[in-house]
């Protein structure tokens, strides 16, 4: 199986006709057309940059993936050194830095910002000088069904464009929330584009929701402490600081994004926490640092598309100026990694530590709503105010566990694999029928959401007994999974049921969460009375009866019970969880 079609798509050689910085300048955008009014509609996104590349011969747009909307993803890639095949650019070892646009295409201020940050730079000329250690990759529409779905209104919140996209893509999925049930083609094409692209930095642009307060752009990184050493430290500190300090320079000063929903930033917020779900908790398995950026809604449009194409130079200049420090960081991540057995799974915030964050803000106040009778928060423009207030920064572990030396996955679960596949996980099948020794676990608790969310019913607070066995295994049937591979912490935070986004919790392995054979109470009875003359069964009944008091005088129950310590029950199957661990 070719599994990186794209390094094929991309050796293909993109000529430019001519190359001068005057006729990349000229290269208007639908956003200054439009006297920055509206936002490219996707088919003038496409084209625009198709037009750059005939411009530039820095630039070259090509279509790979699919997405559920039928239509292809591109990506652009921006080289001074003109080389667009993928397999050679990992090789040259310039930093590697991609950007995805249009993932809410109802927040598409990062689409025409990164056709006016191209632009920008290219017609720099100075640009094969500035820009000769990074490569650049632009997606210009994650979401193309979104784009698509075109409308006035859906962002009732938001200050402009007077048309966007939609938030939900072709198949109604927020692509954000997919990025590893990859339930999308656009989420499968992507991650089989990150996995061959292997992109140092990663940045993802949007628009937020929330409060309201002055700032114009707010930002997000890949959770610092989440991150493995030591790119902890770099995003904590010298990616975090360097950004906000580009930022003020030209009189945008930002702030963390403001992580609240229907109460006022006064007393403090807290930073997110990225499950792998989302892109920045994605890139950090793979020690590849995630940025987004997230403008505040109600500032008008065009102030947002500048603010937008401030971060992008403010983030672009840091690149530069720290390309050999990310390298060296995520060199030495990958060693951390590689020599790392025990994983953080799960974290909450620490609210036991706050950092004093210099914030400014407008008063919030409540008053009585005509429409619903109950006090409703608003915000007051006329009075700003500027103070300390407090920012719970930091997570703090709640799940860990010791990755074993390889994972045993089921090959008919082939929804998995397939995943697993993208991601360039290196996996063999068993060669031969054999018996091994393995921790197994059975699931024995676990809640489930009761309404869909994200095409799933979500499993959590999971519970489970471990035990270790000899399993016999037929040759083919399942994949033997090195832990100690690039894919190290995917494979721990994927096939882990008690990490947040294990597969087992988006509904993977549902299967064996059902009792597939039963039987006839008629039947049943003559053996289960046989059964109760064990002392041993007969003291469990007891003690299953005193607990379920609902049992107690339900036969049915009490006989299935019997059942499952009976030699019928499908002890091997019912809860237990089909990916094994060899220790
Ligand atoms: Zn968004």
């Amino acid at each position: 199986m070719n599994r990186c079609p794209f390094f094929i798509f991309l050796a293909a050689v993109c000529f430019a006709s001519c190359s001068h910085e005057q006729s990349v300048k000229s290269l208007l955008t639908p956003f200054e057309a439009s006297d920055s009014t509206q936002t490219a509609t996707y088919d003038e996104t496409i084209q625009w940059w198709r037009d750059l590349e005939k411009t530039s011969p820095y630039v070259c747009v090509r279509a790979f993936g699919d997405t559920d909307a039928g239509l292809p993803l591109h990506a652009i890639l921006i080289n001074s050194s003109r080389n667009f095949n993928l397999e050679t650019i990992q090789k040259n070892g310039k930093l590697k830095w991609l950007i995805n646009n249009g993932i809410h295409p109802g927040e598409p201020d990062g689409i025409d910002a990164s056709m006016l940050f191209a632009r920008e730079i290219l017609s720099d000329e100075e640009f094969k000088n500035t820009y000769n250690d990074i490569v650049i990759m632009i997606i210009p529409v994650y979401n193309v069904g979104g784009a698509l779905n075109r409308n006035c209104c859906s962002r009732a919140n938001q200050n402009g464009p007077e048309s966007y996209g939609f938030r939900g893509n072709a198949r109604n999925l927020d692509l954000n929330r997919d990025f590893t049930k990859a339930d999308s083609k656009n989420a499968q094409s992507f991650i089989e584009l990150f996995a061959t692209w292997n992109p140092d930095v990663y940045l993802e642009t949007h628009v937020s929701n929330g409060a309201d307060y002055p700032y114009t752009m707010t930002y997000l990184l890949s959770h610092p402490d989440k991150l493995t050493p030591p790119l902890d430290k770099y995003v904590g500190q010298t990616l975090s600081e360097s950004l906000l300090e580009k930022m003020k320079a030209r009189n945008d000063e930002m702030i963390p994004y403001v992580n609240l929903f229907g109460s006022p930033p006064d007393s403090g917020y807290s930073s997110f926490y990225d499950t792998p779900r989302y892109s920045a908790g994605y890139t950090a398995l793979h020690n590849s640092i995630g940025v987004l950026t997230e403008t505040h809604m109600l500032k008008p449009f065009k102030q947002r598309v500048e603010s937008t194409l401030n971060f992008l130079h403010a983030l672009g200049e840091t690149l530069i100026a720290d390309a050999a420090e990310i390298k060296e960081s995520r060199a030495k991540a990958d060693e951390f990694l590689a020599q790392q057995s025990e994983f953080v799974i799960d974290w909450e915030i620490d609210r036991s530590k706050s950092e004093k964050l210099h914030f400014n803000g407008y008063r919030a106040y409540y008053d009585t709503s005509s429409v619903t009778g109950e006090l409703q928060l608003y915000y007051d423009r006329s009075a700003p105010w500027e103070k300390q207030i407090d920012y719970w920064a930091h997570l703090k572990p709640l799940k860990k566990v010791t990755a074993p030396s390889y994972y045993l996955v089921p090959a008919a679960w082939n929804e998995v694999v397939h995943r697993l596949t993208l991601n360039h996980v290196e996996m063999t099948l068993l060669p031969e029928d054999t018996t091994l020794m393995v921790t197994s676990y059975k699931i024995s608790d676990y809640k489930t959401s009761p309404q869909p969310y994200e095409s799933h019913y979500y499993h959590y607070d999971v519970s489970m007994e471990v035990s270790t066995e000899d399993v016999k295994l037929l040759k083919n049937s399942y994949y033997i999974i090195p832990a100690q591979q690039r894919a190290k912490r995917l494979l721990v935070e994927m096939l882990e049921p008690q990490a947040p986004d294990a597969y087992f919790n988006w509904n993977f392995y549902d299967e064996i969460l059902q009792q597939k054979e039963w039987f006839s109470s008629y039947v049943f009875d003559p053996e289960a009375s046989q059964l109760v003359k064990n002392e041993v069964i007969a003291a469990k009944l007891n003690v299953y009866v005193d607990a379920d008091t609902a049992s107690r005088d339900n036969a049915r129950s009490k006989l299935a019970f019997l059942y499952e310590q009976s030699t019928h029950y499908e002890r091997n199957r019912h809860m237990i969880y089909p990916v094994f661990r060899i220790e």
